[in-house]
Protein backbone atom coordinates (compact mmCIF):
# COMPACT_ATOMS: atom_id res chain seq x y z
CA UNK A 1 0.00 0.00 0.00
CA UNK A 2 1.35 3.50 -0.66
CA UNK A 3 0.85 5.97 1.76
CA UNK A 4 -0.72 9.53 0.17
CA UNK A 5 -1.72 12.06 2.81
CA UNK A 6 0.29 11.53 6.30
CA UNK A 7 -0.06 13.75 9.54
CA UNK A 8 2.07 13.46 12.02
CA UNK A 9 1.29 14.65 15.68
CA UNK A 10 0.09 18.13 14.24
CA UNK A 11 -0.86 20.52 17.23
CA UNK A 12 -2.75 23.64 16.00
CA UNK A 13 -4.21 26.39 18.23
CA UNK A 14 -5.40 29.67 17.88
CA UNK A 15 -4.53 32.62 20.27
CA UNK A 16 -5.53 30.45 23.43
CA UNK A 17 -7.70 27.90 21.62
CA UNK A 18 -6.02 24.90 21.43
CA UNK A 19 -7.56 23.10 17.87
CA UNK A 20 -5.85 20.26 17.03
CA UNK A 21 -3.55 18.39 19.89
CA UNK A 22 -1.02 16.25 18.46
CA UNK A 23 -3.37 14.94 15.51
CA UNK A 24 -2.20 11.78 13.50
CA UNK A 25 -3.67 9.80 10.83
CA UNK A 26 -2.60 8.63 7.46
CA UNK A 27 -4.34 7.94 4.17
CA UNK A 28 -3.54 5.09 1.67
CA UNK A 29 -3.94 5.50 -2.50
CA UNK A 30 -7.47 4.66 -3.59
CA UNK A 31 -9.33 5.40 -0.10
CA UNK A 32 -11.88 7.24 0.20
CA UNK A 33 -11.29 8.84 4.17
CA UNK A 34 -13.85 10.88 5.93
CA UNK A 35 -13.03 13.15 8.82
CA UNK A 36 -16.15 13.31 11.11
CA UNK A 37 -16.42 15.35 14.05
CA UNK A 38 -18.52 18.00 15.86
CA UNK A 39 -18.70 21.42 14.21
CA UNK A 40 -15.52 22.95 15.43
CA UNK A 41 -13.84 20.21 15.98
CA UNK A 42 -10.48 20.82 13.55
CA UNK A 43 -11.73 19.44 10.05
CA UNK A 44 -11.31 22.17 8.29
CA UNK A 45 -8.40 23.04 10.21
CA UNK A 46 -6.86 20.12 9.12
CA UNK A 47 -8.00 19.97 5.48
CA UNK A 48 -6.45 23.51 5.42
CA UNK A 49 -3.27 22.41 6.87
CA UNK A 50 -3.09 19.48 4.37
CA UNK A 51 -4.04 22.20 1.50
CA UNK A 52 -0.81 24.12 2.36
CA UNK A 53 -2.79 27.35 3.49
CA UNK A 54 -2.18 26.81 7.47
CA UNK A 55 0.89 26.09 9.10
CA UNK A 56 0.71 23.78 11.95
CA UNK A 57 2.70 24.60 15.25
CA UNK A 58 4.31 21.59 15.40
CA UNK A 59 4.28 18.49 13.89
CA UNK A 60 4.51 17.47 10.13
CA UNK A 61 2.34 16.66 7.20
CA UNK A 62 3.01 15.03 3.72
CA UNK A 63 0.66 14.95 0.54
CA UNK A 64 2.35 12.45 -2.22
CA UNK A 65 5.62 12.66 -0.01
CA UNK A 66 5.69 16.60 -0.11
CA UNK A 67 5.27 19.34 2.35
CA UNK A 68 2.31 21.20 1.09
CA UNK A 69 3.77 24.22 2.87
CA UNK A 70 6.51 24.64 0.72
CA UNK A 71 6.27 22.79 -2.27
CA UNK A 72 2.90 24.32 -3.15
CA UNK A 73 4.13 24.36 -7.44
CA UNK A 74 4.93 20.80 -7.02
CA UNK A 75 1.45 19.44 -5.42
CA UNK A 76 -0.76 22.23 -7.31
CA UNK A 77 -1.11 19.85 -10.32
CA UNK A 78 -1.58 16.77 -8.44
CA UNK A 79 -3.93 17.69 -5.94
CA UNK A 80 -7.49 18.27 -6.10
CA UNK A 81 -8.99 20.85 -4.14
CA UNK A 82 -13.34 21.90 -3.28
CA UNK A 83 -13.37 24.20 -0.87
CA UNK A 84 -16.76 24.75 1.47
CA UNK A 85 -17.51 28.26 -0.31
CA UNK A 86 -16.40 29.08 -4.32
CA UNK A 87 -16.39 32.49 -6.36
CA UNK A 88 -17.10 31.33 -9.88
CA UNK A 89 -17.57 34.18 -12.81
CA UNK A 90 -20.83 33.44 -12.71
CA UNK A 91 -21.14 34.96 -16.56
CA UNK A 92 -19.14 31.66 -17.72
CA UNK A 93 -21.16 28.78 -19.33
CA UNK A 94 -20.59 25.46 -17.41
CA UNK A 95 -18.34 24.11 -20.54
CA UNK A 96 -16.29 27.53 -20.88
CA UNK A 97 -15.12 26.95 -16.98
CA UNK A 98 -14.19 23.47 -17.56
CA UNK A 99 -12.23 23.91 -20.64
CA UNK A 100 -10.20 27.02 -19.61
CA UNK A 101 -9.71 24.76 -16.18
CA UNK A 102 -8.07 22.18 -18.47
CA UNK A 103 -6.04 24.64 -20.26
CA UNK A 104 -4.20 25.32 -17.35
CA UNK A 105 -2.69 21.57 -17.05
CA UNK A 106 -0.85 19.41 -18.72
CA UNK A 107 -2.23 16.29 -19.08
CA UNK A 108 -5.78 17.14 -17.80
CA UNK A 109 -8.83 14.47 -18.19
CA UNK A 110 -11.13 14.37 -21.55
CA UNK A 111 -13.75 17.27 -21.24
CA UNK A 112 -16.40 14.65 -21.97
CA UNK A 113 -15.29 12.56 -19.44
CA UNK A 114 -14.92 14.88 -16.67
CA UNK A 115 -18.77 16.30 -17.68
CA UNK A 116 -19.58 12.27 -17.48
CA UNK A 117 -18.37 12.00 -14.05
CA UNK A 118 -20.11 14.83 -12.82
CA UNK A 119 -23.56 14.31 -14.33
CA UNK A 120 -23.84 18.05 -15.99
CA UNK A 121 -23.38 17.36 -20.02
CA UNK A 122 -26.87 18.56 -20.65
CA UNK A 123 -26.07 21.68 -18.10
CA UNK A 124 -22.73 22.22 -20.82
CA UNK A 125 -24.02 25.14 -21.97
CA UNK A 126 -25.95 26.86 -18.83
CA UNK A 127 -24.82 30.26 -17.19
CA UNK A 128 -22.78 29.52 -14.11
CA UNK A 129 -25.37 31.84 -12.45
CA UNK A 130 -28.17 29.72 -13.51
CA UNK A 131 -27.09 26.38 -11.72
CA UNK A 132 -28.73 25.45 -8.71
CA UNK A 133 -26.74 25.11 -5.37
CA UNK A 134 -26.08 20.77 -5.74
CA UNK A 135 -25.38 21.71 -9.86
CA UNK A 136 -22.69 24.79 -8.74
CA UNK A 137 -20.84 21.80 -6.60
CA UNK A 138 -20.79 19.04 -8.98
CA UNK A 139 -18.93 22.17 -11.64
CA UNK A 140 -16.25 22.30 -8.25
CA UNK A 141 -16.09 18.65 -8.60
CA UNK A 142 -15.29 19.21 -12.08
CA UNK A 143 -13.00 21.95 -11.59
CA UNK A 144 -11.16 20.16 -9.05
CA UNK A 145 -10.16 17.01 -11.36
CA UNK A 146 -9.77 18.59 -14.59
CA UNK A 147 -6.01 18.46 -14.03
CA UNK A 148 -6.28 14.73 -13.68
CA UNK A 149 -4.97 15.26 -9.56
CA UNK A 150 -4.09 11.99 -7.42
CA UNK A 151 -5.68 13.25 -4.94
CA UNK A 152 -8.96 15.30 -4.15
CA UNK A 153 -9.59 17.34 -0.94
CA UNK A 154 -13.68 17.96 -0.09
CA UNK A 155 -14.62 19.76 2.17
CA UNK A 156 -18.35 19.64 3.83
CA UNK A 157 -19.33 18.77 -0.21
CA UNK A 158 -22.85 18.34 0.40
CA UNK A 159 -23.67 20.96 2.99
CA UNK A 160 -27.18 22.32 2.77
CA UNK A 161 -28.01 20.12 -0.09
CA UNK A 162 -31.31 18.20 -0.24
CA UNK A 163 -31.86 14.34 -1.23
CA UNK A 164 -31.31 13.95 -4.81
CA UNK A 165 -28.24 16.60 -4.78
CA UNK A 166 -26.72 14.76 -1.87
CA UNK A 167 -27.20 11.40 -3.64
CA UNK A 168 -25.72 13.18 -7.04
CA UNK A 169 -22.71 14.07 -5.11
CA UNK A 170 -21.87 11.00 -4.03
CA UNK A 171 -22.15 9.40 -6.87
CA UNK A 172 -19.71 12.05 -8.35
CA UNK A 173 -17.72 10.90 -5.17
CA UNK A 174 -17.37 7.44 -5.94
CA UNK A 175 -16.44 8.00 -9.74
CA UNK A 176 -13.40 9.68 -8.57
CA UNK A 177 -12.47 6.49 -6.64
CA UNK A 178 -13.11 4.91 -9.16
CA UNK A 179 -10.85 6.28 -11.38
CA UNK A 180 -8.27 5.72 -8.60
CA UNK A 181 -8.25 8.77 -6.65
CA UNK A 182 -7.54 9.23 -2.91
CA UNK A 183 -10.40 11.24 -1.59
CA UNK A 184 -10.27 12.80 1.62
CA UNK A 185 -13.86 14.35 2.69
CA UNK A 186 -14.81 16.11 5.66
CA UNK A 187 -18.21 15.56 6.82
CA UNK A 188 -20.78 16.36 9.45
CA UNK A 189 -23.50 13.79 8.17
CA UNK A 190 -23.09 9.95 9.86
CA UNK A 191 -24.81 8.67 6.63
CA UNK A 192 -22.63 10.60 4.21
CA UNK A 193 -19.29 9.06 6.04
CA UNK A 194 -21.27 5.48 6.33
CA UNK A 195 -22.08 5.20 2.82
CA UNK A 196 -18.85 6.58 1.18
CA UNK A 197 -15.42 6.54 3.64
CA UNK A 198 -13.32 3.18 3.39
CA UNK A 199 -12.32 4.49 6.68
CA UNK A 200 -13.44 6.69 9.05
CA UNK A 201 -11.28 9.40 11.71
CA UNK A 202 -13.95 10.80 14.64
CA UNK A 203 -12.25 14.27 15.45
CA UNK A 204 -12.17 14.36 19.25
CA UNK A 205 -10.31 16.60 21.90
CA UNK A 206 -8.45 17.72 18.71
CA UNK A 207 -6.83 14.02 18.09
CA UNK A 208 -8.13 11.29 15.95
CA UNK A 209 -9.99 9.22 18.71
CA UNK A 210 -10.52 6.62 16.92
CA UNK A 211 -9.75 5.63 12.77
CA UNK A 212 -11.11 2.12 11.16
CA UNK A 213 -14.21 1.50 9.00
CA UNK A 214 -17.65 1.50 10.15
CA UNK A 215 -17.42 -1.94 11.73
CA UNK A 216 -14.50 -0.96 13.49
CA UNK A 217 -15.36 1.92 15.05
CA UNK A 218 -18.24 -0.05 16.44
CA UNK A 219 -15.60 -2.69 17.78
CA UNK A 220 -13.71 -0.06 19.03
CA UNK A 221 -16.93 1.54 21.00
CA UNK A 222 -17.66 -1.86 21.95
CA UNK A 223 -21.32 -1.93 20.35
CA UNK A 224 -23.22 -5.76 19.64
CA UNK A 225 -25.47 -6.22 16.70
CA UNK A 226 -28.93 -5.52 17.57
CA UNK A 227 -31.70 -8.04 17.21
CA UNK A 228 -35.27 -8.21 17.29
CA UNK A 229 -37.84 -11.17 17.09
CA UNK A 230 -40.84 -12.45 18.83
CA UNK A 231 -41.70 -14.63 21.41
CA UNK A 232 -44.26 -16.01 23.72
CA UNK A 233 -44.05 -14.08 27.25
CA UNK A 234 -42.94 -16.55 28.77
CA UNK A 235 -39.93 -17.59 26.69
CA UNK A 236 -39.21 -13.86 26.42
CA UNK A 237 -38.88 -13.16 29.77
CA UNK A 238 -36.37 -15.86 30.18
CA UNK A 239 -34.03 -14.80 27.26
CA UNK A 240 -34.13 -11.50 28.57
CA UNK A 241 -32.26 -12.47 31.78
CA UNK A 242 -30.18 -14.67 30.04
CA UNK A 243 -28.90 -11.86 27.48
CA UNK A 244 -29.28 -8.39 29.66
CA UNK A 245 -28.97 -6.44 26.47
CA UNK A 246 -32.90 -7.79 25.59
CA UNK A 247 -35.68 -5.67 26.44
CA UNK A 248 -39.57 -7.12 25.90
CA UNK A 249 -42.25 -5.88 25.26
CA UNK A 250 -45.56 -7.72 24.55
CA UNK A 251 -44.63 -10.63 22.77
CA UNK A 252 -41.42 -9.01 21.25
CA UNK A 253 -38.06 -8.74 22.26
CA UNK A 254 -35.06 -6.54 21.22
CA UNK A 255 -31.49 -5.07 22.16
CA UNK A 256 -27.87 -5.27 21.96
CA UNK A 257 -26.00 -9.02 21.71
CA UNK A 258 -22.32 -9.11 22.33
CA UNK A 259 -21.78 -12.88 21.26
CA UNK A 260 -24.43 -13.45 18.30
CA UNK A 261 -23.43 -17.18 17.78
CA UNK A 262 -23.88 -18.24 21.16
CA UNK A 263 -27.62 -15.95 21.02
CA UNK A 264 -28.46 -18.07 17.60
CA UNK A 265 -27.17 -20.91 19.44
CA UNK A 266 -29.67 -20.90 22.50
CA UNK A 267 -32.55 -19.88 19.70
CA UNK A 268 -32.12 -23.47 18.16
CA UNK A 269 -32.47 -24.88 21.46
CA UNK A 270 -36.08 -23.82 22.39
CA UNK A 271 -38.78 -26.30 21.90
CA UNK A 272 -39.71 -26.40 18.21
CA UNK A 273 -42.38 -23.71 17.75
CA UNK A 274 -40.75 -20.92 20.22
CA UNK A 275 -37.70 -21.84 18.29
CA UNK A 276 -39.09 -21.25 14.89
CA UNK A 277 -41.09 -18.15 16.29
CA UNK A 278 -38.27 -16.87 17.02
CA UNK A 279 -35.94 -17.47 14.05
CA UNK A 280 -38.70 -16.41 11.69
CA UNK A 281 -38.79 -13.09 13.16
CA UNK A 282 -35.56 -12.53 14.01
CA UNK A 283 -33.98 -9.61 12.35
CA UNK A 284 -30.25 -8.79 13.10
CA UNK A 285 -28.58 -5.36 11.97
CA UNK A 286 -25.34 -4.53 12.58
CA UNK A 287 -24.06 -1.35 14.07
CA UNK A 288 -24.67 2.12 12.43
CA UNK A 289 -21.97 4.13 12.43
CA UNK A 290 -24.22 6.99 14.02
CA UNK A 291 -24.00 4.28 17.29
CA UNK A 292 -20.27 4.02 17.63
CA UNK A 293 -20.01 7.52 16.59
CA UNK A 294 -22.42 8.63 19.78
CA UNK A 295 -21.02 5.95 21.34
CA UNK A 296 -17.60 7.60 20.99
CA UNK A 297 -17.99 10.80 21.19
CA UNK A 298 -19.99 10.21 24.66
CA UNK A 299 -17.14 8.64 25.71
CA UNK A 300 -13.86 10.93 24.50
CA UNK A 301 -11.60 8.50 25.65
CA UNK A 302 -7.84 7.51 25.00
CA UNK A 303 -6.76 7.48 21.23
CA UNK A 304 -7.93 4.27 19.49
CA UNK A 305 -6.69 2.70 16.51
CA UNK A 306 -6.95 -1.01 15.57
CA UNK A 307 -4.00 -1.02 13.52
CA UNK A 308 -1.91 -0.54 16.80
CA UNK A 309 -3.43 -2.99 18.83
P1 LIG B 1 -14.81 22.26 11.85
O1 LIG B 1 -14.41 22.33 10.41
O2 LIG B 1 -14.65 20.92 12.47
O3 LIG B 1 -16.20 22.80 12.08
P2 LIG B 1 -12.81 24.32 12.17
O4 LIG B 1 -11.52 23.70 11.81
O5 LIG B 1 -13.46 25.20 11.15
O6 LIG B 1 -13.82 23.20 12.69
O7 LIG B 1 -12.62 25.22 13.47
C1 LIG B 1 -12.12 24.72 14.69
C2 LIG B 1 -12.06 25.85 15.68
O8 LIG B 1 -11.02 26.76 15.31
C3 LIG B 1 -13.34 26.68 15.76
O9 LIG B 1 -13.59 27.00 17.11
C4 LIG B 1 -12.99 27.91 14.95
O10 LIG B 1 -13.72 29.03 15.43
C5 LIG B 1 -11.51 28.07 15.20
N1 LIG B 1 -10.83 28.71 14.05
C6 LIG B 1 -10.72 28.18 12.81
N2 LIG B 1 -10.00 29.01 12.00
C7 LIG B 1 -9.66 30.07 12.75
C8 LIG B 1 -8.89 31.28 12.52
N3 LIG B 1 -8.35 31.52 11.31
N4 LIG B 1 -8.74 32.13 13.55
C9 LIG B 1 -9.26 31.86 14.77
N5 LIG B 1 -9.98 30.76 15.07
C10 LIG B 1 -10.18 29.89 14.07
Amino acid sequence: MTTVVEVDRVSKSFGAQSVLRELSFSIEQGEIFCLLGPNGSGKTTTMEILEGFLEPDSGSVQVLGSDPLSSGEVLRPRVGVVLQESGFPKFFRVGEMIDTWRSYYENPLAYNDILDLVDLRSDEAKLVRKLSGGQRRRLDFALAVAGDPDVIFLDEPTTGFDPEARARCWEAIVGLRELGKTILLTTHYLDEAERLGDRIAVLLDGEAGAVGSTQELAQLANLGVTVSFQASAEVAEQLAREFPGLKTADESLDGQIDDVRAFLRRLDLLDDHASLRAFASLRVQPPSLEQAYLALVSRQSEPMDPRSQ
